[in-house]
């Protein structure tokens, strides 16, 4: 009996090594989602709780799932690492879709279509993003707005863990601009005095959902929940709820 016993730890063991051991999301009855929650409308701090259009449709897709959503708040480069080593199952986070994160994570279909716009002070000489070359540009660490800015000629980059730390060293003259996402760069310039957004976009992107490499099946699965709320109008109504259309 205690040989029979041994024989099948021993091959317990050896499936979860080999590839039938292959660790499904799906398995779990609670999904670990990744986020920076310094990101209104997509995510932010209400009293101690996340909330914002993320965790609602990660919320969503858990019910769809029939599991329970626990969201983890981290700074926004440590996401594509806590879910590509399976600390999370996915990340959601106003997340571009790049080829460079593709060498690290899946994304689902996307849910979202943003831009990295450009802010300055009223009255600011920078009146297209054409005129940042040369400036000093204030983005958050690791986002695409880091990225990109990066490439304009001459530009002194500042980079900062917190979007709104950029914006606050922009009110007090540390730097000429702030190059973020739309929608939190809306809420910003709204919550601050003297603020504008230029007009025209510095780029176009999408948001994705990331999950492991190895997390196929979840990746499937949340591309069906997407699909389902995409068709029955849920989606829409959670972004109504955050954003306003002008
Ligand atoms: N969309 C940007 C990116 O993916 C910023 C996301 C964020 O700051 N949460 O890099």
């Amino acid at each position: 009996m205690k040989k029979f016993v041994t024989v099948l730890l021993a091959v317990s063991v050896l499936a979860s090594l080999v590839g039938c051991g292959k660790k499904s999301s799906l398995d779990k009855d609670t999904l670990v989602m990744a986020t920076n929650a310094e990101f209104p409308p997509y995510e932010y701090y209400e009293g101690d709780e996340i909330i914002g259009i993320d965790a609602e449709i990660a919320q969503a897709i858990c019910d769809e799932l029939g599991k329970e959503l626990k969201i983890e708040d981290m700074a926004f480069d440590s996401i594509v690492t806590a879910v590509s080593s399976g600390k999370a199952d996915f990340g959601a986070a106003g997340m571009t879709v790049t080829e460079d994160r593709k060498k690290n994570v899946l994304f689902t279909d996307t849910y979202a279509q943003a831009s990295q716009v450009v802010i300055v002070k009223e009255g600011s000489d920078i009146a297209t993003p054409d005129d940042l070359a040369g400036k000093t540009i204030g983005v958050q660490l690791g986002t695409t707005g880091d990225i990109y800015v990066s490439d304009v000629e001459g530009a002194t980059v500042e980079r900062y863990n917190k979007g709104f730390e950029a914006v606050q060293s922009l009110l007090t003259d540390k730097i000429d601009a702030v190059v973020i996402d739309q929608e939190p760069a809306k809420v910003f310039v709204q919550e601050n005095e003297g603020l504008v957004i230029l007009e025209e976009h510095f780029t176009d992107e999408e948001y994705a959902i990331a999950v492991a490499k190895d997390n196929d099946e979840l990746q499937k699965a949340i591309n069906e929940a997407l699909a389902k709320l995409k068709e029955s109008g849920k989606l829409d109504e959670i972004v109504a709820k955050y954003i306003t259309a002008e």
